[in-house]
């Protein structure tokens, strides 16, 4: 951990500042890096929709859906899921074969 000063960008004044973009002003308790933690923030938005994007249902499951048809797409929800496991695990074995 490095021990720098850094210009708050609200008072202006120097305050310590430990690498840590959550670090807040000395004097005015303000963030000192607004911007590094609206990117963060930003980051971490986008990995969380890729996630969900990823692990997405075939067939999105209902409220109104009867008993059968939520049972149903469970099902190939279920399939769907072991499928793509499957298919991603051979990639990768294929990827690791040498050769
Ligand atoms: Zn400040």
């Amino acid at each position: 951990m490095k021990f720098v000063s850094k210009k708050c960008p609200h008072c202006g004044r120097w305050a310590d500042y430990k690498d840590d973009i959550y670090e807040d002003c000395y004097f005015c308790l303000q963030p000192l890096e607004p911007e590094s933690i609206q990117e963060k923030q930003k980051y971490e938005q986008k990995g969380k929709e890729y996630y969900e994007k990823l692990v997405e249902p075939f067939f999105p499951i209902h409220e109104k859906d009867g008993i059968l048809v939520r049972g149903i797409k469970h099902f190939v929800n279920t399939i769907g899921l072991i499928y793509v496991s499957i298919v991603s695990f051979i990639i990768a074995v294929i990827a690791l074969l040498p050769g």
